[in-house]
């Protein structure tokens, strides 16, 4: 069903705008109003929250342990310059060039590389750090595929084995090389597993997107089946109750008439006997082509019965859906048959009826179908108006409108 009139007024954006909390708009300042984007940089913050830490425990060691100077440093200033890249590259929108714009792949290498300089700076508490490398991993796991998994993996394995490697030989007192053998193991042990972990975690992820694209679809196709005639494809006779309800309500807001026209076709019954079943439904589907072609695209068509159809004919007054219905007789003479039979061609009657205002829906389609009795009792292929709910009489009150040709 279509939405009923909104009453937004203008100015009214700025209105809401100007009312919104402080919150709310420095959250949009700091993390955008784009609910995509709030959430991959709500992401990177939380590993600029990590690399905050780091710095915490830095300046605490400094102090407590004696840590070096300028390795402390050279931490600080890596990560803080990866921090602010990501930051500005995800908040200016320059990510959104990229195939994955949320840049998960190369935040978590770059994460890489700086915890393993953490790892070397935090020399006496160097083993604890060794859980950094699991914690950036996680920050893969809803989003990188297999692959991605393992290539994070193997690349912290990479930069971990290297970095203690060099560290063992380089400054064997400092890093016993025992030690940093043992680090590298654990990690060899624990981070593929949970590469594996996230990829199973993404693939699940993955899969639910699916079922919830599917669902939606399949929602849309019964909602089709639900509204829709299924060999005409035109609305179906519950849909059009609906319809024409509501725009009874619209009528008896703004005032403006609409009318209903009620068609048969003629001796359909002779189609399907000469020609087949098969034919038969072919003409129904030329015939609602026919009069969606020549209607507007705000009148509704549906597909009342079997061979009977029930146009809504909106903003249109009774002389005007004559007029109307006279159009789709003159484009059926013209249109081309069914393919099997392509000089067949078919005609109608119709009784149209303008709603009247307060009148109910079923008084005023039964005054359509009282002035269709009185077309094709006067010899079909005409239209015929109905008389004002007041008026109404028998057969005998009919107005014709157009006559066989
Ligand atoms: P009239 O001019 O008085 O309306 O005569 P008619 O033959 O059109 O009316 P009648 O009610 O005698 O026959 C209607 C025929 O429409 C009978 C029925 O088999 C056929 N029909 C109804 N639905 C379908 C359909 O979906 N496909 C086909 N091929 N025929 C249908
Ligand atoms: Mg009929
Ligand atoms: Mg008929």
């Amino acid at each position: 069903m279509p939405d009923l009139a909104t009453h937004t007024q203008p100015g009214d954006a700025r209105a809401s705008h100007a009312r919104r909390p402080v919150s709310t708009w420095l959250l949009n300042a700091v993390l955008s109003d784009d609910p995509k984007q709030r959430v991959r940089i709500g992401r990177s913050l939380l590993a600029t929250f990590v690399y905050a830490v780091g710095w915490g425990l830095c300046e605490f060691g400094l102090r407590r342990w004696q840590l070096s100077h300028a390795g402390v440093r050279v931490y600080e200033i890596t990560s803080l310059l990866i921090a602010l890249s990501y930051y500005g590259a995800l908040r200016s929108g320059w990510n959104r060039r990229f195939q994955d714009p949320s840049l998960t792949g190369s935040q978590i290498v770059a994460a890489q590389f700086s915890g393993a300089l953490f790892y070397a700076v935090m020399s006496p508490v160097r083993g604890a750090m060794l859980s950094l490398q699991v914690i950036i991993l996680f920050f893969a796991m809803f989003k990188l595929k297999l692959r991605g998994q393992l290539f994070v993996s193997v690349n912290a394995l990479l930069v971990m084995g290297v970095t203690t490697t060099m560290l063992g030989i380089l400054w064997p007192q400092t890093y016993d090389p025992t030690t940093e053998l043992v680090h590298f193991i654990v990690l060899l042990t624990i981070l593929p597993p949970v590469s594996l972990l996230g990829a199973q975690l993404t693939s699940m992820r993955a899969k639910l997107h699916q079922q919830k694209d599917d669902l939606i679809l399949a929602l849309a196709h019964i909602k089709t089946l639900a509204d829709r005639d299924e060999l005409t494809g035109l609305l179906n006779r519950r849909c059009m109750r609906d319809m024409i309800m509501h725009h009874v309500k619209l009528q008896s807001r703004n005032g403006s008439g609409c009318s209903l026209a009620l068609i048969d076709l003629d001796h359909f019954k002779r189609i399907n006997d000469s020609h087949g079943h098969a034919v038969g439904d072919d003409v129904l589907c030329l015939f609602s082509q026919e009069v969606r072609k020549v209607l507007r695209e705000t009148d509704l068509v549906a597909r009342w019965g079997g061979e009977e159809f029930l146009v809504l004919l909106t903003g249109t007054r009774v002389d005007e859906a004559v007029t109307a219905m006279e159009r789709v007789r003159d484009g059926l003479a013209q249109a081309a048959g069914p393919q099997q039979a392509p000089s067949l061609r078919v005609q109608f009657s119709a009784g149209v009826a303008e709603l009247m205002p307060l009148e109910a829906m079923d008084k005023a389609i039964e005054r359509a179908d009282e002035a269709l009795y009185r077309a094709k009792a006067l010899g079909r292929n005409r239209t015929e108006l109905a008389l004002e709910p007041a008026l109404t009489g028998g057969p005998s009150d009919a107005v014709n409108v157009s006559s066989a040709s």
